[in-house]
C-alpha cells in the first residue's frame, strides 16, 4: 500500500487519474482515499464513459470510491479517519455521496459549473445550513503555491490528514486538475446527450416479445412493460402495486422505504427498483435505477443492436417517479411508517438526476421527467432550493421536481 506525506503527493496521484480518464474520453477527473496515517486505500479515475458508450452517469471518481469503501470496509478505518482526496470540487451527487458515507475532503481545483463551491467561497451556497455546517468541518481547499495565478489561500479544515507534513498544493497540479478537466469537459457532455430526437422514437410494445432489446429489458425487471400509464408524462394509480413492492423490498435491503419506476415516452414501464443499502449508503433506489437503465443501453449498443435509442430513449424522454419525494428541509422528521429520512441522500439523489441529463432537457415534449408520489417538504421550498444549485442544475437543467397529478396513485403508496 503507497504511502503519502504530503497533499501534494496525494493530489499527484488524483492527478495521474485524470490523465486515465482523459485517455478513455470521459470526464477527466479522479481521485484517492486515504486513510489518516497517509495510506493509499484506493485511486480511481471518472468512469462514465466506456468504450465510446455513457456506461454509468453516476460513475463519478468520489461515487465509485464511497462505493469501493463499503464494498472493502471491514478491513479499513472509519470513514471519518478517512479523506477523499479528489482533483476536482466535488458535483451535487459526489458531495450528497460523501456527505452519507461520512468522508472528509481535499480538492484541487473548483468547478465553477457543476461544483458545490461553484462560486469558489467554499461557502456551499447550494447546502442547506443543517448540511453546510457538516460540509464546512469537511470539505478542505488546501493553500495554492508557485502558481503564476493560481496561488491560493487555504480555506476550510487544512488538516484532514493528520499525518500530512506538508499542506500546500502546486500550482501546475491545479492547473492541470482545471485544465484537463475544461478540456474533454464539452466532448463528454455533448457524447451523452448525442441521442435521437423526439419525433424519431418509437414504441417498444411494437417490438415482439423475443427482440433482443426487450429480452435485456425484462432481465433487468422482469414486470417490465406490463404496465402502461393511461397518457404520456403522467403516472397513475396503476403504477402503485409495482411502487409498492418496491417499496416494501428496499426496507428489506436496508433502506428507508424509497422505490423509483422509469417510464418510457409512451408511459410503459422500464424498471422499477428499490435501492441495495444493505451493501452501500448511498446505493439507493434512484441510483440503481439510472446505473442500470444507462448500463442496458451501452450493453445492448456494444452488442450492435441499432434501434436501442429507439426504443430505450435517453432519459430526459423518460419519467422518473419516485415513491418518496426529495427531503430537503433543515429540521429531519422522522416517520415511524419510513424511518428516519436523510437530506444527504436526497441532495445526492437530486445531484444524480443532473448527472443522468448532463444537458438541458427537451422542455416541450417532456417538462417533468423528475416526479414524486409522496411529497415530504413544502413545494415552494423544493423549488427554491432547486433554484440555489450549481448552474448546470439550476440554469441549464433547471432541476424541478414536481408532484404526480393522479390522486388515485398518491392515496395508493398512502
Ligand atoms: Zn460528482
Amino acid at each position: 500500500m503507497a504511502k503519502v506525506t504530503t497533499v501534494e503527493q496525494a493530489m499527484e496521484i488524483a492527478a495521474d487519474q485524470t490523465l486515465i480518464a482523459s485517455c478513455a474520453n470521459t470526464f477527466s477527473v479522479g481521485g484517492l482515499l486515504v486513510d489518516d496515517a497517509g495510506n493509499v486505500l484506493h485511486a480511481m479515475p471518472n468512469q462514465v464513459i466506456k468504450d465510446g458508450y455513457t456506461s454509468d452517469p453516476t460513475a463519478h471518481g468520489e461515487r465509485q470510491l464511497t462505493d469501493w469503501y463499503y464494498a472493502n470496509s471491514k478491513n479499513l478505518p472509519e470513514p471519518s479517519q478517512i479523506t477523499v482526496v479528489t482533483s476536482l470540487d466535488p458535483c451535487c451527487m459526489c458531495t450528497g455521496a460523501i456527505l452519507t458515507a461520512g468522508f472528509k475532503v481535499l480538492t484541487a481545483a473548483y468547478d465553477t459549473y457543476s461544483g458545490i463551491n461553484y462560486d469558489t467561497k467554499s461557502d456551499f451556497p447550494s447546502l442547506t445550513p443543517g448540511m453546510a455546517k457538516r460540509a464546512e468541518t469537511r470539505f478542505g481547499y488546501p493553500e495554492v503555491v508557485d502558481g503564476v495565478c493560481y496561488n491560493r489561500l487555504a480555506k476550510g479544515p487544512e488538516n484532514n490528514v493528520p499525518a500530512f507534513t506538508a499542506k500546500t498544493i502546486q500550482g501546475r497540479t491545479v492547473a492541470l486538475c482545471e485544465n484537463i478537466f475544461q478540456a474533454t469537459l464539452a466532448s463528454v457532455r455533448q457524447q451523452i446527450n448525442n441521442d435521437l430526437p423526439f419525433d424519431q422514437l418509437g414504441d417498444i410494445l411494437s417490438l415482439t416479445s423475443t427482440d433482443p432489446i426487450r429480452v435485456a429489458l425484462s432481465s433487468k425487471y422482469a414486470q417490465a412493460l406490463q404496465y402502461r400509464s393511461q397518457a404520456p408524462f403522467t403516472p397513475d394509480e396503476g403504477l402503485v402495486p409495482y411502487l409498492k413492492a418496491m417499496m416494501q423490498y428496499d426496507i428489506t435491503l436496508g433502506g428507508k422505504g424509497q422505490a423509483v419506476a422509469l417510464l418510457d415516452h409512451h408511459g410503459n414501464l422500464l424498471l422499477c427498483k428499490s435501492g441495495s443499502e444493505s451493501m452501500s449508503s448511498i446505493r439507493t433506489a434512484f441510483m440503481e435505477v439510472t446505473r442500470t437503465y444507462a448500463g442496458l443501453r451501452r450493453q445492448l449498443q456494444m452488442d450492435g443492436i441499432k434501434d436501442t435509442r429507439k426504443y430505450l430513449p435517453h432519459p430526459k424522454y423518460c419519467t422518473f417517479v419516485f415513491a418518496l419525494g426529495p427531503m430537503l428541509d433543515d429540521e429531519p422528521r422522522v416517520r415511524p411508517d419510513i424511518g428516519p429520512l436523510s437530506q444527504t441522500q436526497s441532495f445526492m439523489e437530486l445531484g444524480a438526476y443532473g448527472s443522468t441529463m448532463e444537458g438541458a432537457l427537451d422542455t416541450v415534449n417532456n417538462p417533468s421527467p423528475y416526479q414524486y408520489v409522496r411529497s415530504r417538504m413544502n413545494a415552494d421550498t423544493l423549488a427554491a432550493f432547486c433554484t440555489k444549485m450549481p448552474p448546470l442544475y439550476s440554469s441549464e437543467i433547471k432541476v424541478n421536481p414536481i408532484q404526480v397529478t393522479n390522486q388515485g396513485l398518491i392515496e395508493g403508496i398512502g
